[in-house]
């Protein structure tokens, strides 16, 4: 049959130079890909590469090692090297470090110029080390860690000395004609942030990496994060994302995929549509919700299952999904593309539920 039309987006993407952290490419020709840094002790090989597993089977594209001792980087080719994902090194303070990490065979170095004494001398040799390996660079400007002479210039971290900062630094590469980076602004407060990444992508075609930095808890954090990556992804801004949350790295993985597919900037898989409830509802939503949610854990077919309250907006919701139910006096009509295919008794909706949408899944392509 006919190809189904792409899902709308709300803008074209920005149109940047294409890099890529070892397989996997960023910029405006390649999707948003997600990335979450590791909470492990880099310099514990095991630890590091299980969480980095984890990463990967909630399906981290990239992920960043921490790398402040010599033993971190005595651990980075092995992590490497065994890693199913690209891996950046994060360096802050020496430049040392930036060339074990591109000896080691990592995918990229995200490179503090802020945090870098000398930086300025460096950056000739580590522009020829990176080309010699293919390894490509972050210039990772942080308000927490911005230039002292634009911290002076401009008295706190503003967008415009955030972006004079990677401007900058920017520049420092490309006069020795290296191209392969991307650049991130950060700072924790989201309104801060967007504007200084608006005003970068003005300034030049490089890849953007988006993340509000020390965003918080997971509650607060999932939300400025959303609301900051809604605001630039909607006008096309944004190559690769991190979510920062004070929460296990899979959780900041699952926000910025739930992100990205929000958007329609990857495709959908599992939908739970579902009432917030009100005083019709009939049944307990929130936790028939949870239960239908957990029980389709992992489910890696676009489908939507709508879980209505009552009658109201229940058949018509129900409808329009793959598959629903709408519930009421103490029965739960399950519907199957938008037919009722059979009403069973409360007790039986999460099961019924849970069952049909598994046969559903098997004739569904996984996305
Ligand atoms: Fe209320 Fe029914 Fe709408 Fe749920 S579907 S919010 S119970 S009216």
């Amino acid at each position: 049959g006919m190809p189904a039309a792409p899902p709308p987006v709300l803008a074209p993407r920005r149109t940047t130079r294409q890099i890529k952290v070892g397989k996997v490419g960023v910029g405006s020709e390649s999707p948003v890909s997600v990335q979450s840094m590791t909470t492990t002790l880099t310099s514990d090989v095991n630890a590091t590469l299980q969480q980095i597993a984890e990463l990967t089977a909630t399906g981290c594209d990239i992920v960043r090692v921490a790398c402040p001792s010599q033993d971190d980087a005595e651990a980075l080719p092995e992590i490497a090297k065994h890693s199913q994902i690209p891996v950046i090194a994060d360096i802050h303070f020496q430049p040392k470090y930036v060339f074990a990490a591109i000896e080691a065979g990592c995918a990229a170095v995200r490179v503090n110029p802020g945090n870098i004494k000398k930086f300025d001398d460096q950056i000739k040799e580590i522009a020829a080390a990176a080309t010699d390996h293919g390894t490509s660079i972050r210039i990772g400007v942080n308000a927490g860690s911005l230039d002292p002479r634009l911290l002076a210039k401009y008295g706190k971290a503003t967008p415009e000395a955030l972006v004079e900062s990677a401007k900058w630094e920017a520049s420092l590469f490309e006069e020795h004609g290296f191209r392969d980076f991307k650049i991130s602004v950060k700072h924790n407060d989201p309104v801060v942030m967007v504007r200084a990444y608006e005003l970068l992508a003005e300034a030049g075609d490089w890849p953007l990496h988006l993340g509000v930095t020390e965003a918080g808890p997971a509650f607060q954090g999932t939300i400025k994060s959303a609301t900051a990556f809604g605001a630039l992804l909607s006008q096309g801004i944004g190559d690769t994302i991190r979510v920062s949350l004070s929460a296990p790295p899979v959780e900041e993985v699952k926000v910025g995929i739930q992100i990205l597919q929000s958007l329609n900037l990857r495709p959908r898989k599992l939908e739970i549509v579902s009432c917030p409830s009100c005083g019709r509802a009939q049944v307990d939503v929130y936790t028939l919700a949870e239960r239908v949610t957990a029980g389709l854990e992992g489910m890696e077919v676009p489908l939507r299952v709508a879980v209505m309250g009552c009658v109201v907006n229940g058949p018509g919701e129900a409808r329009e999904a793959d598959l629903g139910v709408a519930s009421g006096n103490g029965k739960g009509q399950i519907f199957v593309k938008g037919e009722v295919i059979k009403t069973v008794p409360e007790s039986m909706i999460v099961e019924t539920l849970i069952e049909e949408a598994m046969r559903l899944a098997e004739e569904m392509e996984p996305v």
